[in-house]
């Protein structure tokens, strides 16, 4: 604890004007102005109901969000790691914390012969953001295994919410309420073989390594497929790949990528995003939609 801000009896780990770059897959973004690690589900409940409502972003690994150089006002919340409990509830049931990553899941799951969540492998963000995200890959996507979500608000106050209280579609979830945060799944998975499990595993993730620029830091994938159609393809064809503004870069291995080559800061990033937009726009007709979330001030 650093200082009197946070509350007494907090546990975890409280900064202020803390640098925010290295918890982001692009490693850039400004400063939170306050930074809170939780100890656990309940010293974060504790911590919010202190907190008195004042404004609170959360971040997980950081894996789809672009921090804008101003950094974020109020606490930002970070889970990754931190909400860590990953239980077997049932047979074919687990209760995963929202700061768990995927890859954690991912794991336990090919070791039960849960085929269904392979889809999962390679992602790499944590399940709090990848139920914000709705994240999926190859056609399956998270939401279609859950079965109802520990959510926290403002006050501290958990809330058990089923699946049908939200609205769920591609990379989106509607329904959330403001100023209520997501803190575990109840996931729901058949329990088939082990060994397809790991092989559909590897496979996958041996197809993101060939696919995408792993070796160099990026956010996945910024702008969301259109209909019928691929944002990759789109940008390759409007002759993006290679398209720089200062250290960002449209990747030349899949492009609907934006790399890092090096110290590139949020405001470049958004220039390439607004140019990719335009350029796509114009050729190519289609007004792409960003996956990625900005967050915080210019
Ligand atoms: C190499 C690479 C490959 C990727 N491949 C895929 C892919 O195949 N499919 C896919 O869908 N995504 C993919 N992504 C994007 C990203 O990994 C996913 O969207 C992931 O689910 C984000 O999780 P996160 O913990 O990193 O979220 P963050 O980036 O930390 O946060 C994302 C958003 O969710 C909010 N949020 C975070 N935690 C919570 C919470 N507990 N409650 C409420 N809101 C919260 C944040 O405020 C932010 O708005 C990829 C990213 C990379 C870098």
């Amino acid at each position: 604890m650093t200082n009197n801000i946070a509350p007494a009896n907090a546990r975890g780990i409280f900064h202020f004007d803390h640098p925010l770059a290295s918890y982001t897959s692009w490693r850039i973004g400004g400063v939170a102005q306050y930074f809170y690690q939780p100890a656990d589900l309940e010293d974060l409940g504790n911590f919010l109901q202190n907190w008195q409502g004042k404004l609170v972003t959360f971040l997980g690994a950081g894996s789809n969000v672009l921090i804008l150089g101003g950094g974020i006002d109020g606490v930002v919340i970070h889970l990754r790691d931190r909400l860590n409990v990953l239980e077997r509830v049932e047979e074919n049931a687990l209760r995963v914390e929202a700061g768990v990553l995927l890859t954690k899941l991912v794991q336990k799951c090919a070791d039960l012969g849960m085929v269904n969540a392979m889809f999962l492998a390679g992602i790499p963000g944590t399940l709090g953001g990848a139920l914000a995200m709705n994240a999926g890959a190859y056609g399956d996507s998270i939401w279609e295994y859950v079965d109802a979500v520990e959510t926290i608000d403002k006050h501290g106050k958990i809330h058990i919410r089923k699946r049908e209280e939200y609205k769920i579609g591609y990379r989106q979830v509607m329904g959330l309420k403001k100023n209520e945060w997501f803190v575990a799944g109840h996931l729901k998975f058949p329990l088939l073989d082990k060994n397809e499990a790991k092989e559909k595993m590897l496979t996958y993730l041996a197809k993101r390594r060939a696919n995408q620029p792993l070796d160099e830091p990026n956010c996945g994938s910024v702008f969301r497929n259109p209909k019928n159609d691929f944002a990759a393809r789109l940008i390759e064809v409007s002759g993006l790949k290679g398209a720089r503004i200062g250290d960002a870069e449209v990747s030349e291995k899949h492009a609907n990528f934006i790399v890092n080559k090096g110290h590139a800061k949020a405001f470049e990033v958004e220039a390439l995003i607004d140019l990719i937009k335009e350029r796509v726009f114009i050729l190519q007709g289609v007004d792409l939609v960003p996956e990625v979330r900005i967050l915080g001030k210019t």
